[in-house]
């Protein structure tokens, strides 16, 4: 982090560390638990030491859907891209190319999402293991997985999921061939590409389908929160919220509105994988930091991509924040209740506190 007032800092530091006592107190009291309580207290003595010494920062979250295509999941896939909508969260869709062609449906169905919001990942050509095969053999089926996608649904994908999570190194070789930025859950090395690597399966069995309880995701979201991981990724599939008659189970449905809620009481960030590829990509070049008590700067001057920037501001700002361009001189009251906005690449921004 970028420090232009090294009193402010201090000052900030002092108050950080009186929140953690506070927070290693009331954990104690609170929980029921001897060996988390110990957990907790390292994770959050790190925060103090690391990146959270920046109280504008903000955790990130990934949301993957996997195995879409077939018109008989569609309300499924149909529900959680709604939810996405009204509640504002984003989602990386992957895509079996071979299944999709068969089903108009879902083709008409994609090809009108916001592609700001929903990221379409190529998921295998057909659903088999990648790992294993000649680079020819990965490399003719990738590339046929990926002009499906750019046929049916006019988007270039960036993102590989390899089906069962079987990878290896040829994967990745001919990823990058490809002009793919992204793999997830990639465990063997070298790899050619950045790998994502999933934190929560949000089925616990697939047949029949069983879910996380609401408790066991948000012990699983806490001890991220309190960790001084960035990224935090959940995934599951595009059948997981119907009945064995392909209804909508609404007992499942209100279970992962829970879950976005609590993620969104967070103040966590929702991106898609290329997003995410994006931010880590520039992650070094952008610098943010205070300039004084009541401005806070983010310089996008060297990034090579555009960035959806989300803060957590601190809670002495009570009164109205601004957003200035000092490029274009663009004012903007920030909504309080979401403190977000589009970043342009090369533009300076200042993050402005009026009482
Ligand atoms: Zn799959």
């Amino acid at each position: 982090m970028y420090v232009k007032n090294a009193k402010i800092m201090d000052n900030m530091k002092k108050k950080l560390i009186t929140i953690g006592i506070i927070f290693i107190f009331f954990t104690v009291i609170f929980s029921g638990c001897n060996e988390t309580t110990q957990n907790s207290d390292e994770n959050v003595n790190e925060d103090i030491n690391t990146e959270n010494s920046d109280l504008f920062y903000c955790k990130k979250v990934i949301i993957r859907d996997d195995d879409i295509g077939s018109g008989l999941y569609l309300p499924s896939v149909k529900w959680i891209a709604g939810l996405a909508v009204s509640n504002d969260f984003k989602i990386t869709l992957s895509v079996i190319p071979t299944t999709l062609v068969n089903s108009l449906e879902t083709i008409n169905y994609l090809n009108q999402l916001d592609q700001d919001t929903f990221e379409f990942a190529t998921h295998g050509y057909e659903h088999i293991k990648f790992g294993g095969l000649p680079y020819d053999e990965q490399y003719t089926l990738i590339k046929n997985g990926t002009e499906v996608l750019e046929e049916y649904l006019q988007y270039k994908p960036f993102t590989f999921v390899p089906p069962y999570g079987a990878s290896d190194t040829n994967t990745t070789k001919v990823l990058s061939d490809l002009g793919y930025h992204s793999i997830t859950d990639m465990r063997a090395s070298p790899c050619y590409v950045e790998d994502f690597v999933s934190d929560f399966a949000y089925e616990t069995a697939w047949d029949p389908v069983k879910h996380c309880s609401f408790e066991e995701f948000k012990s699983s979201f806490d001890t991220f929160y309190s960790s001084s991981d960035e990224y935090y990724i959940i995934f599951l599939h595009d059948w997981t919220f119907l009945n064995e008659d392909k209804n909508l189970n609404e007992t499942k449905t209100d279970v992962f509105e829970e879950v976005i809620n609590y993620i969104k009481s967070k103040n966590a960030q929702f991106m898609t994988i290329e997003e995410a590829y994006r931010r880590q990509t520039d992650e070094n070049i952008i610098e943010t930091g205070l300039i004084n008590e009541n401005n806070y700067f983010i310089d996008l001057g060297e990034c090579t991509y555009n960035h959806t920037i989300k803060i957590s501001p601190p809670s002495s700002w009570e009164g109205d924040i601004y957003l200035i361009d000092e490029a274009t001189g663009q004012e903007t009251i920030l909504d309080k209740e979401k403190i977000e906005f589009k970043g342009t690449k090369g533009h300076y921004f200042n993050i402005r506190h009026i009482l």
